[in-house]
């Protein structure tokens, strides 16, 4: 089996950190995971730089990165602005967001609901056109900071939705980290009964400490895209307490255990996390930075 880790730390991971990394910092950050040998990088959104100021040299940062065939550099846009941006800067997939429930919907992306489930039919539209991959998150889908429970079947209502666009692959995202992995189970069981044969895609944030065993849940239902940030950084800026996206080492080292193809080398993002640390100010929350990979390497005595 395989499972793709699709690392979200430059964007989902950075945009809530105090320091703002300069745009050189940022293309080492990538190129070290792509030495790492993670292929799908959501390297920046296309947004208001106001709202977001890390994300405010996003086209500078797509004009300085190393182009490879077989690396896919995701840019994240919440609405057709964003999108005409994106595709302008050279993105080769396209990730839309739309929020399950209408407060969020409207505090993250200024608009209702309905409104983003309309400029991503439009955007899935265009893009194909234009021969980048669209992809789609359902955000809040296991709970939303501000309306409590979502229900299950909004969240496929809108997925199914979603699906007429022709997304080359579905998300669900627990923004705030409220999920426990029964409840991923089922919303993704669900999910695959009504549209077998669509490639998901879970996210996961550890706000409460459930986010690996979510992952868990997560690939036993089906799903074969994990988001990941390296070294667990992040949270959210307009979801109150939400802390960092599962960290990426954490997850390899569970999928490596278990026996699961990734393609990604535990090392290489140990060093990353590391070298991480002392540019964002503060140690990391992963696990793996301070444990390490098991078994280590033996040591000649
Ligand atoms: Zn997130």
């Amino acid at each position: 089996m395989k499972v793709d880790l699709v690392e979200v730390g430059p964007r989902d991971g950075l945009q809530s950190e105090g320091v703002i990394l300069p745009t050189a910092a940022k293309v080492e950050m990538i190129g070290r995971l792509v030495a790492a040998g993670l292929r799908r990088i959501e390297v920046a959104s296309f947004v208001n730089p106001k709202r977001v100021p890390q994300m405010a040299d996003a086209e500078a940062l797509f004009a300085a990165l190393p182009r490879r065939d077989d690396v896919s550099y995701i840019g994240l846009v919440l609405n057709r602005k964003g999108y005409e941006r994106a595709r302008a800067a050279g993105c080769e997939a396209i990730g839309m967001a739309v929020v399950a429930s209408e407060t969020f919907n409207r505090r993250n992306q200024g608009v209702g609901t309905e409104e983003s489930m309309a400029a991503w039919a439009e955007i899935a539209r265009e893009a194909r056109a234009a021969g980048l991959a669209p992809n789609v998150t359902i955000s809040t889908a296991f709970g939303c900071p501000f309306e409590g429970e979502v229900d299950p079947r909004r969240v496929i209502e809108l997925a199914l939705r979603c699906a007429e666009s022709g997304p080359v692959e579905i998300a669900l995202a627990d923004t705030i980290g409220a999920a426990v992995p029964t409840q991923v189970a089922e919303l993704f069981a669900a999910l695959r009964d009504e549209l077998p044969g669509m490639p998901l895609r879970a996210h996961f944030h550890n706000t409460r400490n459930t986010g690996l065993a979510n992952v868990y849940a997560a690939v036993a239902a089906g799903v074969r895209a994990i988001d990941a940030s390296v070294g667990g950084i992040g949270g959210c800026p307009f979801a109150p307490a939400a802390t960092g996206n599962v960290p990426t080492e954490d997850v390899l080292y569970m999928l490596n255990r278990m026996g699961i193809e990734t393609g990604v080398s535990i090392d290489g993002l140990i060093e990353t996390a590391r070298w991480l640390e002392p540019r964002i100010g503060k140690p990391v929350p992963g696990m793996l930075v301070k444990a390490g990979d098991f078994p280590r390497p033996r040591v000649a005595v």
